[in-house]
């Protein structure tokens, strides 16, 4: 039932990635379960893929089984709205816009699918997934036998970019999820959205393959006092979504905008984004982001945090 040697690199949005020994996407959710039960009596390792935009796959063959879950239901419930992980958020926003419906509108340019927004808790411009999502649905494939579960946002964990499907070690995979909106001016929520894409174009190196921002910003707490108390860093503070200090601003400040290893490159556009320049590996990436945080760490004592997710 499983495709054979499959290429990840054309699943990523970085372009990098070898084989996947066995491949399997869907929109039914029996099939899934289908899928798992089997890669369980094979003993094969899962990964669950989205829409590729978050994560570095190797450049070896990925042993075992990727599933790639596209359930595609986007239905409107008054102000709620249904949405099944397979669907790209940039393809609900035309949905709630159409609909006139007013709350999701800082997601505008956000790329990847839904379900990878929720496990991460994605967010921009002080707007994260957790403000809208009312019930997730998952399946939890720790055991022998896959188990449907319905979560409250409460029962979510949501966090900086984090959530309970993360914490649980990828042990579950998102189907689908239920957001509450608030009616709105479909004209002002298209303009607003419109804005946004607008500000990452000119912002972000989109013309080249890349996975968004590599480090998580530091929680502004964990910067040493020394560096609190430097007038000059405190002018980069943000406080979206609690005061942070942007990962982007610390690697610009250690000279490392437009440093290279092989093809792969910190974007001279937008520091914290490591672009595919050139054909790169998984390998150039990650000593890449080995160079960027010991650089960071020997200035300013701060080891940064991988937000994207490294397949290994
Ligand atoms: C240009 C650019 C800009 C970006 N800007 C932002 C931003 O402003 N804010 C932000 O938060 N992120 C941003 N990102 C990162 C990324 O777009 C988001 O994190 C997105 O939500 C990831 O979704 P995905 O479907 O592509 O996930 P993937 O990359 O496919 O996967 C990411 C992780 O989620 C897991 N996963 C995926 N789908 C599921 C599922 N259904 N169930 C369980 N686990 C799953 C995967 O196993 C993996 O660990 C940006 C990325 C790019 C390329």
């Amino acid at each position: 039932m499983f495709k054979t040697n499959v290429k990840l690199s054309d699943h990523s949005n970085y372009k990098i990635g070898g084989e996947a020994q066995y491949f399997f996407q869907s929109n039914k959710v029996e099939e899934i379960i289908k899928a798992v039960k089997k890669a369980k009596q094979e003993k094969l390792s899962i990964f669950v893929l989205g829409g590729g935009t978050n994560l570095l796959f190797d450049d070896q063959k990925f042993e075992g089984l990727v599933i790639k879950p596209t359930m595609n239901q986007l239905q409107q419930d008054g102000n709620k709205v249904v949405v099944g992980a397979g669907i790209l958020v940039s393809d609900l926003l035309d949905f709630v816009a159409d609909k006139g419906l007013a709350g999701l509108e800082w997601a505008g340019g956000l790329p990847g699918f839904v379900g990878g927004a929720v496990r991460g808790n994605a967010g921009a411009f002080k707007g994260e997934m957790k403000d809208s999502v009312i019930e997730v649905t998952s399946l939890d494939i720790s055991g022998v036998e896959p188990k449907i579960i319905k979560r409250n946002n409460g029962e979510c964990n949501f966090g900086y970019r984090n959530s309970i499907f993360k914490e649980k070690g990828d042990q579950e995979i998102v189907l689908e999820a239920v957001l509450a909106l608030e009616p709105g001016n479909k004209e002002e929520i298209q303009k607003v959205i419109d804005d946004k894409i607008a500000w990452r174009e000119a912002r972000q190196p989109l013309d080249h393959p890349n996975i968004g921002s590599i480090f998580k910003n530091v929680d502004w707490h964990l910067v040493p006092n020394k560096w609190q108390e430097d007038e000059e860093l405190k002018t980069h503070l943000k406080t979206d979504p609690f005061p942070v200090l942007p990962a982007a601003t610390l690697i610009d400040k250690t000279g490392l905008k437009g440093e290279k290893f092989g093809g792969a490159m910190v974007s001279p556009k937008h520091p914290n984004f490591i672009i595919n320049s050139n054909n790169a590996s998984a390998e150039d990436v990650r000593s890449l982001i080995k160079i960027i945080k010991e650089r960071v760490h020997d200035k300013y004592d701060i080891w940064l945090e991988e937000e994207v997710m490294i397949v290994k």
